[in-house]
C-alpha cells in the first residue's frame, strides 16, 4: 500500500463528509436561490454549513462567506479591501513567506499603485514582529500574515501582529488555510478582521473555501453576478462542497484535541528517529512554534527532487515544497530562502506532512527508507562533500 505523507498539499475527503455531501449530488439538486422545496432544502444545508464553520471559528454565521477555494478567499480579502481603501493609504504589509495566492495578488496591487512591504522571518521561518513594526507607516491600510506556513509548518505570531494592527487602525487578515484543523483557531482570540480557509486541507473536497469577514468591514467584490454570498461571491453556490466543508468543520471542532494528540505523537516519533538515524539531517521547522503535522527537513548533499522521486518509487509520497501549481517547479522555495537558506540548502529540503490516517509504523518505515536511499545515493556519488556526515552513522 502506498503511504501518503503530503497532507499539506491536500487531504482525502473523509467518509462522514462524503456521506453528508452525497444527497446534494442527486436527491436534493436544488439551487439555494430557488423558491421551491428543493431550493429551500439546499438553502437550509448552506445555512447549517455556515453555522458549523462559524462555530469552529468563534464567528457569527453572517461573518462567513463561502468562496471557490482558499486562493479566492485570499484574493477577495486583499483585493476586496484594497479596492475601498482611501487613496492616501495604499500601503500593505505581508510576510515574506506567504502563499502565492497572497504574493501574486500583491503584485497585482503594486501594478495598481499600491506599495507592498514584506516583513522578514527568522532562521526557523517565523515572522520577526519587531521588524514588521518598523514597516508600519501612517499610510498602512492592511496587514496580511499567514497563521501557519504550508512548507515549514511554522506557526506565525498573528495575535501579536493583529494587536499591533488594531492599535494603528490597520485592517488585519490571516491566511489560516494550513492552521485550521491542526490548532485551535478563534477569530476573536486572534483579533483578526479577515481569515481565509480551504476545504481540501481539512478533509473536505477541493474547490471550496471560505472567508471570515468581521461584521461591519466593507469589501468590494472581485466580480459581479447574482449577488450570492452577500454580493461577494456571485455565482450559484457549490452546495455539495459547502455542505462538505461545514461537516469537516464540525468534525474538526469536535475532535481537534484528539487529532492534535495523534499528530503530535507521530511527528515526535518521526523527528526523534530522523535525529537518531540520520544525524546529518537538519530540521527547518521551528522547534516550538509548529503545527503538529509538518516537518521540513534538509538532507545536505541530496537534491530534494531526487529524494521525492526515490521515495515515490518506494511508495511514499512527500513533497519538495508547496504543491500549489508549482510542484514541478525546480526553483528553490521562497519560504526557505526567506529563512536564510541558500539555494542549495532549499533544494535539499523536503516537507513531510502527516494526517489522521498515518501510523507510527509508517514513521519508522519512512526513516528506514530514507536511510536506504541516502546510503545508495552516497555510495554512487562518492564525490559529495558531506559524505562523511552521513557515512559516520552507518
Ligand atoms: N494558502 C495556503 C497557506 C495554502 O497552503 C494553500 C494551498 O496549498 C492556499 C492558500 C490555497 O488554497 P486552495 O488550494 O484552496 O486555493
Amino acid at each position: 500500500m502506498p503511504i501518503y505523507l503530503d497532507y499539506n498539499a491536500t487531504t482525502p475527503v473523509i467518509e462522514e463528509v462524503v456521506d453528508a455531501m452525497l444527497p446534494f449530488f442527486g436527491e436534493i439538486p436544488g439551487n439555494p436561490s430557488s423558491q421551491h422545496r428543493f431550493g429551500r432544502e439546499a438553502a437550509t444545508a448552506v445555512r447549517i454549513a455556515r453555522e458549523q464553520l462559524a462555530t469552529l471559528l468563534g464567528a457569527t454565521p453572517e461573518e462567513i462567506i463561502f468562496t471557490h477555494n482558499g486562493t479566492a478567499a485570499n484574493n477577495l480579502a486583499l483585493a476586496g479591501v484594497a479596492a475601498l481603501a482611501p487613496k492616501d493609504r495604499r500601503h500593505l504589509i505581508v510576510s515574506s513567506i506567504e502563499h502565492s495566492s497572497i504574493l501574486q495578488c500583491c503584485r497585482e496591487l503594486v501594478r495598481n499603485g499600491w506599495i507592498v512591504s514584506e516583513a522578514p522571518v527568522d532562521g526557523n521561518g517565523r515572522l520577526q514582529v519587531e521588524k514588521l513594526v518598523d514597516l508600519i507607516r501612517p499610510e498602512t491600510y492592511l496587514i496580511s500574515v499567514m497563521l501557519a506556513n504550508n512548507e515549514t509548518g511554522t506557526i506565525q505570531p498573528v495575535k501579536e501582529v493583529a494587536a499591533l494592527a488594531a492599535d494603528n487602525g490597520i485592517i488585519m487578515h490571516t491566511d489560516a488555510v494550513q492552521a485550521i484543523g491542526k490548532m485551535p483557531v478563534n477569530v476573536n482570540d486572534l483579533g483578526v478582521d479577515l481569515l481565509s480557509l480551504s476545504g481540501h486541507k481539512i478533509y473536505a473536497p477541493k474547490g471550496i473555501g471560505a472567508l471570515y469577514i468581521r461584521q461591519g468591514l466593507q469589501l468590494r467584490p472581485l466580480y459581479w453576478g447574482g449577488n450570492q454570498e452577500n454580493g461577494l461571491q456571485s455565482g450559484t453556490e457549490n452546495v455539495p462542497g459547502i455542505v462538505g466543508l461545514g461537516k469537516a468543520a464540525e468534525i474538526s471542532r469536535l475532535h481537534l484535541k484528539h487529532h492534535i494528540r495523534h499528530l503530535n505523537t507521530l511527528l515526535s516519533r518521526l523527528e526523534s528517529r530522523i535525529r537518531e538515524k540520520l544525524p546529518a539531517a537538519e530540521i527547518n521547522t521551528h522547534p516550538e512554534h509548529r503545527l503538529p503535522n509538518t516537518l521540513n527537513v534538509k538532507f545536505p548533499g541530496i537534491a530534494n527532487t531526487k529524494l521525492v522521486a526515490s521515495l515515490d518509487a518506494r511508495g511514499m509520497a512527500v513533497s519538495n515544497g508547496a504543491a500549489c501549481g508549482s510542484s514541478h517547479d525546480t526553483k528553490p522555495s521562497h519560504v526557505l530562502h526567506a529563512a536564510g537558506k541558500s539555494n542549495l540548502e532549499a533544494m535539499s529540503s523536503i516537507r513531510i506532512s502527516l494526517g489522521l490516517d498515518n501510523t507510527a509504523k509508517e514513521m519508522d518505515f519512512l526513516v528506514e527508507t530514507l536511510e536506504d536511499i541516502i546510503a545508495d545515493e552516497f555510495d554512487s556519488h562518492r564525490h559529495f562533500n558531506n559524505i562523511k556526515s552521513y557515512g559516520e552513522h552507518r
